[in-house]
């Protein structure tokens, strides 16, 4: 077994398991991605440790925790179709594509999503559908989405993403009127009727656009 597998079979089981992820799917997604190559060549080592990593124009690789966490609360089944707002290293929307969802992810960071599109093409996740855009946004000629998932936190919950979420449907986002402070809401769209919860508190780079900050 390869050092990287030994280090992501520790992450699963001190990070991920032992804090009460149990869905199989993610799990066994978490122990196939490899982390490692979603970081810079210098942060290989650090890959699996249980913080976020930063991947260049001032922004990071959610830390494993939070990668399995927000999976799990997504409810999602293999075939269901997710847009992920905040692309970053790909690395979520590879862990999205081994649960078996058809992701759709934007990104607006022009330098962000060419390379990591070209990641993305080399581990042979050519299923991902990318976009260079503004998330808050949306993605509206590929709406609707059974699921969305942001992976930065802006002040509100974004109304074009409310809109493309199909019925019934499940979003998860980090929100907050401050930029720290920010916490996961749960948004659930069912029988025409869009209900909100509040869970764990996080700390996502700015969600930033026209919706966001
Ligand atoms: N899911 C990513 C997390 C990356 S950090 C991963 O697994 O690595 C969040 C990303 O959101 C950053 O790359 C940032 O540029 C992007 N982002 C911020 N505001 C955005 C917006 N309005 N639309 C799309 N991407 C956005």
């Amino acid at each position: 077994m390869g050092t990287f597998q030994i280090s992501r079979n520790r992450m699963l089981r001190e990070q991920i398991a032992s804090r009460g992820i149990c869905d199989p799917r993610v799990l066994a997604a978490m122990r196939k991605v490899p982390r490692h190559l979603f970081v810079e060549e210098a942060l290989y080592s650090q890959a699996y440790e249980d913080c976020p990593l930063p991947i260049g124009y001032g922004q990071t690789i959610s830390q494993p925790y939070i990668v399995a966490a927000m999976s799990q609360l997504l409810e999602a089944q293999p075939g269901m179709r997710v847009l992920e707002i905040g692309t970053g290293s790909g690395y979520q929307a590879a862990v999205l594509s081994e649960m078996g969802l058809e992701v759709c992810s934007v990104e607006r960071l022009h330098d962000l999503y060419t390379r990591t599109g070209a990641l993305l093409m080399r581990l042979r996740y050519r299923k991902i559908r990318l976009k260079l855009a503004d998330g808050t946004e949306g993605w509206p000629e590929s709406a609707p989405f059974d699921r969305i998932i942001v992976t930065a936190g802006g002040p509100s919950l974004p109304q074009p993403l409310v809109e493309q979420l199909a019925d019934p449907g499940l979003m998860i986002i980090p929100i907050g009127g401050e930029r720290r402070g920010q916490r996961l809401v749960r948004v659930r769209k069912e029988k025409g009727v869009v209900l909100q919860d509040t869970l764990e508190p996080v700390a996502f780079v700015d969600l930033v656009g026209s919706h966001g900050w």
